[in-house]
């Protein structure tokens, strides 16, 4: 069977069903865990293409959340379940190429609105359950006030039968009466509620009207009300009620009696709050989740004029290292001991920690001083991190990155302000780790653009956005064009022509250098033959064409075959071609790095040392490479500007001049920009030069014109 690529569709009904086997064990429905899947499979989709519209917008999370409910995944450990899994996956299944850390904060938000739809559709359930239980009790008022007037008997048992508490008091508010299920609530016996005045139980989170109600309904200004009232029962534990409390007036109309109707709503409210909890904290170390910490930043960043905010991003150092060797039940110790720590940091009024995940920590402090409070925070950050932290017995000591941001409030997203903290984290990391470093916009910009060209490279190079510009070499002796280096460049589709040491690098670590360097390898070889072909060129010998090898080519098992292949295929012969290899790619090279090299030399190309002279090598080790040409760096060239040249430098150049020649090796100079520093080269004994004194890189037909200007001239 041929593995087709799995197509967007597939990626979401994975996703749907790897939510639907998290979530199925715990609902309440009557369908099957396929039917459930089906269920889901729309909410799936919503957040899918919340994920990555082009304008975000949270309330498809909402809808989810309310649609979970509908579906009847009403249990704490759905809504738990269900965030768990789009944390983990929905990016992974649904956002293919967006940017990562824009789909991560889009999938925190959509997450966030996902609980607080769930704990709203949840509320809104609970209180079209209760409507349901006011109108009972209304009419139970009904009954009761006609059982007053009637029969004795016929109120008992409505009044002891009933399943929600009722209490009866006169206008003074002394008890008269209370039936078993309001003394159960609150575990008091008739006695003892007996005569109690209803004033007593006021309670701290009484809302404000609460009494102001009770007052216009003992004075017969209105009939009844409805609110949600504490009370504490006499072991000092508190009992939550949906209260409705109505008149009841004689057979006059004059108001007599005020009769309560409770219902005890203690656990349902426990309930929302540990949803609210769950859905807001880390399960691992109880700190605020990235939800929770996305919500507070908003709210810093929305905060008024004059406020600021001041955030710390940190990233362990080596974590990974510890869950490798020490397993993961070791790492979460780590983690949880680290939490503790951090917290103790941020203590102060507008300061808080949050766990963004795996070995990932925020600590935010807002207010008007954060340029101060921030850079604090982070050395007690780094402070507490000080101590070894004992897990099975061992002491590890754990270092952490810190990227800090600080600013005024208003100017930035969460999203942006989170990215630019990730990016600083990551330059204190390259640094060495161990360390804070403050947020720099250049340097944000820089990396931002160094993400988006490595993104776009390999498809640079299909779209046939790369060329070559070719530079002179020229002989000093007589000042004939003998060849050119192959320089790469990439025509971008928005920064325009970027220079090789912002591409190059990027290459080397995506791996794109191997094909890279086969195109300039092939193009450049092209060309040469193409000058041959059409110069001639007889009179001055061919010219050769130099190219730069990267080190990741150098250990790529194709280098020898793909050069011999385009050889054979432009018929040119090995002699042409020159291979620039840096001095630092070759720092220590063993012979199975050295081996390609050695054979390419043995077939007749040319290896030559470029950058000589940056890269600190054994002068003596010059002899175990297979090279026969010395680059020398353009840093000996610059030291000739001025004039008279320092006569120390003049001496070094002298000595590796006559080294070199000494070892068969041909001296090219890099960097001439001026006549008088091509004459102090050639006294020197160099061969060849090449520099802007010559030429500037430029197009292939350029140089030829140069070749035939120097020829005749
Ligand atoms: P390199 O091989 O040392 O190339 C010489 C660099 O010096 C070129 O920079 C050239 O434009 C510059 N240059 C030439 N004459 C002068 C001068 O008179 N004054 C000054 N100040 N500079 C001069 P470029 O083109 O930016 O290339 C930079 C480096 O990128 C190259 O250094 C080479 O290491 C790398 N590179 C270029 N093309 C390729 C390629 O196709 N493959 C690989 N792997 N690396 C490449
Ligand atoms: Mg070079
Ligand atoms: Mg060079």
């Amino acid at each position: 069977m041929s593995a087709e690529p799995d197509g967007p569709e597939d990626r979401l009904r994975r996703f749907a069903t790897i939510w639907s086997r998290a979530v199925f064990p715990v609902t309440s429905t009557s369908s099957t865990r396929p039917e459930f899947e089906e269920r889901l499979l729309p909410l799936a989709r919503l957040l899918s293409e919340a994920l990555r519209a082009r304008s975000f917008d949270a309330d498809a999370g909402r809808a989810a959340g309310a649609a979970l409910v509908e579906a009847h995944c009403t249990d704490p450990e759905a809504l738990s379940r269900t965030l768990d899994c789009v944390d983990a996956y929905l990016v992974l299944y649904c956002g293919e190429d967006g940017d990562r850390e824009d789909l991560r904060a889009r999938s925190a938000r959509l997450q966030h609105a996902m609980a607080a739809g769930f704990a709203q559709a949840l509320r809104e359930r609970t209180l079209t359950e209760q409507e349901a239980i006011a109108r009972a009790a209304l009419e139970a008022q009904g009954v009761v006030a006609q059982a007053l007037h009637a029969t004795e008997a016929r109120f008992r048992a409505v009044f002891e039968g009933a399943a929600i508490g009722i209490g009866i008091a006169d206008l003074e508010g002394n008890v008269l009466q209370v039936n078993g299920a309001l003394r159960r609530m609150f575990g008091l016996s008739e006695q003892a509620l007996r005569g109690r005045s209803v004033k007593e139980w006021v309670h701290p989170d009484d809302a404000p009207q609460t009494w102001r109600l009770y007052d216009e309904l003992v004075s017969g200004e209105r009939e009844h009300y409805h609110l949600e009232k504490a009370f504490y029962r006499p072991d000092g534990t508190v009992l939550w009620t949906n209260l409705t409390v109505s008149l009841l007036r004689d057979a006059d109309g004059d108001p007599q009696y005020q009769l309560a109707l409770m219902e005890d709503t203690t656990e349902r409210r426990l309930l929302n709050l540990r949803l609210r909890y769950e859905a807001t904290h880390d399960a691992l170390t109880g700190l605020p989740n990235r939800a929770f910490f996305f919500e507070r930043l908003e709210k810093a960043l929305g905060a008024g004029e004059g406020q600021r905010f001041g955030l710390c991003y940190l990233d362990l150092d080596g974590f990974k290292t510890v869950n490798d060797s020490l397993g993961h039940a070791a790492g979460d110790r780590l983690l949880v001991e680290v939490a503790d720590r951090l917290q103790a940091c941020a203590t102060a009024s507008g300061e808080m920690v949050a766990r963004l995940g795996g070995d990932e920590f925020v600590a935010l402090t807002t207010g008007p001083e954060t340029e101060r409070t921030v850079d604090e925070l982070a050395a007690r950050i780094m402070n507490a991190l000080l101590a070894p932290i004992s897990v099975d017995g061992r002491e590890l000591t754990v270092r952490g990155s810190i990227g800090i941001v600080e600013g005024p409030a208003g100017e930035r997203s969460a999203a942006e302000v989170l990215r630019s903290a990730d990016i600083t984290m990551y330059r204190a990391k390259s640094a060495g780790g161990n360390r804070f470093e403050l947020a720099d916009p250049e340097a944000d910009a820089r990396a931002i653009t160094r993400h988006g060209l490595t993104t776009a490279l390999p498809t640079a190079l299909d779209r046939g956005e790369f060329f070559i510009e070719y530079q002179p070499l020229v002989h000093l002796g007589d000042g004939s064009v003998r060849g050119a280096e192959a320089l790469v460049r990439w025509l971008h589709p928005q920064h325009g022509v970027l220079s090789p040491d912002r591409f190059i690098p990027l290459a080397e670590h995506t791996g794109l250098i191997v094909p890279l360097g086969r195109w300039v390898l092939e193009q450049s070889v092209r060309q040469a033959r193409e000058w041959r072909d059409r110069h001639g060129g007889e009179a001055l010998g061919p010219l050769r064409i130099n190219v730069n090898l990267s080190p990741c080519q150098l250990t790529h098992p194709g280098l020898v075959q793909d050069t011999v292949e385009i050889l054979e295929r432009t018929g040119m012969t090995p002699d042409a071609l020159c291979l620039e290899v840096t001095e630092s790619a070759l720092i220590g090279a063993d012979d199975d790095l050295l081996k390609p090299l050695r054979r390419l030399a043995e077939m007749g190309v040319d290896i030559a040392l470029d950058d000589f002279g940056t890269g600190y090598s054994n002068l003596a080790n010059l002899r175990r490479l297979p090279v026969s040409v010395l680059k020398l760096d353009r840093s000996f060239t610059q030291s000739m500007q001025q004039f008279p040249a320092d006569p120390v430098d003049l001496k070094i150049v002298e000595g590796i001049v006559s080294l070199a020649h000494s070892l068969d090796l041909a001296v090219t100079v890099e960097g001439v920009e001026t006549g008088a520093q091509a004459e102090q080269l050639r006294i020197l004994g160099c061969d060849t030069a090449q520099g802007w004194y010559y030429a500037r890189p430029g197009p292939p037909d350029r140089l030829h014109e140069l070749a035939l200007v120097d020829a005749t001239g």
